[in-house]
């Protein structure tokens, strides 16, 4: 978003620039004048030995550091660049690659079903552990603040297995105290709802309006009510023409058949097939300038707007123009499991604080305890983690954070050798361990290049899984005054950098209060899902995570402070003064890709799915991850997690 708006105006000089530079880039510059290595290029990450990883600001996520190994791996010649690694003389009965959820859920269940001596270690590319579970912590007036740097919740449009449940509940979980955690009414005792940011450069002008819940993308939504002549106010007070108005108002409103003459399971079929946009325009006619009110509605869930998510998907979301349309209550074939309304799935719910971070920090509490003090889930939310204990020799369990896996191969025999030899690079060098057994817990793009020794239908399978790019952004501001005064407490912004933002869910777990009233700090979390409208969805998230890759800190931190600027102003807002720290969490590698029938015909017509066949044992090597359910969320990980350790045991 450019715009004349200067640079101290939006408080690009303050101290929070200086200590996001400190955290992200000086470090890099220490290292890179640092003596040459002997594999040059290779960074190491922005943790420096002694810092805590949750309280970095600056960009987090995909630090830099974490990922340019793995990338250089797809250079062809690589190995040739590289001498040969050297022996740790290290040897595990089980490897983990990847210390996300899945990794985390298989390290654990091997060792309740191997005994507390089974020797693991778990690696991981990043300088913290959890994957996209991920923490943010701020200092605030002596107080901390928690977000989430990734996973949200514990939720699930399908249901969770029991296997998942066991593990939530063997973790300490109760998610039935959901409702005691959560302040129901603090943002609506004070007026506090959804709303929509209008800006100029998609509409004309800059408006911030109140909206119905509905029009927004139903994040943190779930205590509002809707009035009846919500829908009215809100399109007369926004700044769309007066034909979108009008098609705005008869979608919502009118119950019409836009399929006549076809029953259910062929309308259904036929919206299988077509996007949301062009039903939009085809079928209910609505005027094209409605379309970019939609567009970014789907960005939360899908990654994409609705130009490639199909209109039954729509349907199933809640989206309009389907009231009429007989439709009934059952999905059709192809549906995406988001779109799918399960009634069961949605009283089965708990955030943390730091969302499914807690998960991750919990099960690394039951690995390496000496690295997570105290019991129970609800200490734990305010526990700091101990980094220097978690690689502790002689410990049964470890785990070792950047290091990038770049070779997984059976010594002997191709798939069959007695055990597996695993490289990893860690501060420049390559290093190997041994093996008994490896889980492949890491994204499922990567597995070719560093286990070239699987079957080409099952690299090619793997290859399929293009996880869908996006930014998780924490801001912690000074107060909410601002927003009292606007009556919002979640935006919706169509054509925002950032496509939505909202204050913080208030909860209080364990020691950890939430803020009491607008005078207070507060975590404001902000998503981008960056993408390519008007192209098949994995195209989109490919161009989308190198559009993310080639956006600097100080890029994101101008629009971060812009976007606020000119949605919030109104309400006295002032980006240089109420804007205390900024946590962009990049996930290029983000949610799980799920199958779409827009773009894959097997999802609608049946037949085995890439997912099937990329997570099949090979030898000693089990697959694992959320990718190997083709679905984004934290029980496909723990599923497939649980699933690759029972391989692993066999
Ligand atoms: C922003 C975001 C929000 C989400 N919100 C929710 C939610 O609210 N509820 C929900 O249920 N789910 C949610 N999900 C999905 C859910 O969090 C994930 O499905 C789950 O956490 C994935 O766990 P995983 O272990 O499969 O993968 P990951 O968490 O991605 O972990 C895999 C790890 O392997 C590492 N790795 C990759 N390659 C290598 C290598 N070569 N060497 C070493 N390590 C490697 C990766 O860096 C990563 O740390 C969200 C996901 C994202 C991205």
């Amino acid at each position: 978003m450019a715009g004349p708006v200067r640079d101290r105006d939006l408080g690009m000089d303050r101290a929070i620039t200086r200590r996001d530079f400190l955290n992200g880039v000086a470090v890099a510059l220490t290292t890179a004048l640092a003596p040459p290595r002997w594999l040059p290029g290779w960074e190491v990450g922005p943790a420096v030995p002694g810092s805590y990883p949750p309280a970095l600001t600056g960009m987090r996520g995909s630090h830099d550091g974490s990922y340019e190994v793995a990338h250089r791996l797809r250079e062809p010649g690589f190995w040739d660049t590289v001498g040969a690694p050297a022996a740790t003389g290290e040897r595990y009965d089980l490897v983990v690659v990847g210390a996300g959820l899945s990794g985390l859920a298989a390290a654990h269940h091997f060792r309740k079903a191997a005994g507390p001596r089974a020797r693991i270690l778990i690696l991981d590319n990043h300088d913290d552990f959890g994957g996209h579970a991920r923490r943010n912590e701020f200092t605030e007036g002596g107080r901390t603040f928690i977000g989430y740097g990734g996973s949200f919740a514990i939720e699930s449009p399908a249901a969770y297995s029991p296997a998942a449940r066991a593990l939530v509940s063997e973790l300490g979980v109760d998610v039935s105290r959901w409702s005691s955690v959560l302040d129901h009414t603090l943002y609506s005792s004070r007026g506090l709802r959804s709303g929509v940011f209008f800006d100029k450069e998609t509409f004309g002008v800059d408006r911030l309006v109140q909206a119905p819940a509905s029009a927004g993308d139903g994040e943190g939504a779930e205590d509002e009510t809707e009035e009846k002549d919500a829908w009215p106010r809100f399109v007369a007070a926004s700044p769309l023409s007066e034909a979108a108005r009008a098609g705005l108002l008869r979608l919502v409103r009118d119950r019409v058949d836009y399929l006549p003459g076809l029953d259910a399971a062929a309308k259904k079929a036929r919206l299988a097939r077509m996007s949301y946009a062009g039903f939009l325009t085809g079928p209910a006619g609505v005027p094209r300038d409605v379309v970019p009110f939609f567009q970014a509605r789907t960005h939360t869930l899908y990654g994409v707007g609705i130009d490639a998510v199909p209109a039954q998907d729509a349907w199933g979301l809640g989206l309009p123009g389907f009231e009429g349309m007989g439709l009934g209550d059952r999905p059709g074939p192809g549906m995406n499991y988001d779109a799918i309304p399960n009634n069961d799935a949605e009283t089965y719910f708990f955030h943390f604080p730091d969302g499914n971070a807690t998960l991750a920090r919990l099960l690394v509490r039951g690995l390496v305890p000496a690295a997570v003090p105290g019991r129970g889930a609800d200490d734990v939310v305010t526990a700091r983690a101990d980094y220097a204990r978690l690689d502790e020799p002689g410990a049964p369990a470890r785990i070792r954070l950047q290091s990038t896996v770049v070779r997984v191969a059976h010594r002997g025999p191709r798939g069959r050798g007695r055990e597996v030899e695993v490289v990893y690079a860690r501060g420049g060098k390559l290093e190997t361990v041994a093996a008994r057994r490896v889980v492949l817990a890491c994204w499922h793009s990567v597995i070719p290049y560093i286990c070239p020794e699987l079957p080409a239908a099952q690299k090619e399978a793997l290859a399929f899984a293009v996880k869908v790019p996006i930014v998780y952004t924490n801001v912690l501001l000074r107060d909410w005054r601002a927003f009292e005064r606007l009556g919002v407490h979640r935006v919706h912004a169509p054509g925002g950098f950032h496509s939505s933002f909202n204050l913080d869910l208030p909860v209080s777990v364990g020691g950890y209060r939430f803020a009491r009233g607008p005078q207070e700090p507060i975590v404001l979390h902000m998503v981008r899902t960056p993408c390519l409208p008007g192209h098949p969805a994995r195209e989109q998230h490919r161009a989308g995570r190198i559009e993310l890759l080639g956006t600097d800190f100080a890029a994101f931190e101008r629009n971060i402070r812009e976007q606020l600027a000119r949605a919030l102003g109104g309400g006295g807002f002032d980006p240089a003064r109420d804007i205390r720290a900024i946590t962009v969490n990049r996930w290029p590698h983000g949610y799980a890709y799920q199958y779409n029938s827009l773009f894959d015909r097997f999802w609608l017509e049946g037949g085995p799915t890439p997912c099937q066949t990329a997570r099949r044992r090979f030898g000693r090597i089990s697959i694992a991850n959320a990718d190997a359910g083709a679905y984004s969320y934290a029980d496909a990980a723990i599923d497939h997690g649980l699933r690759a350790a029972r391989e692993a045991l066999s």
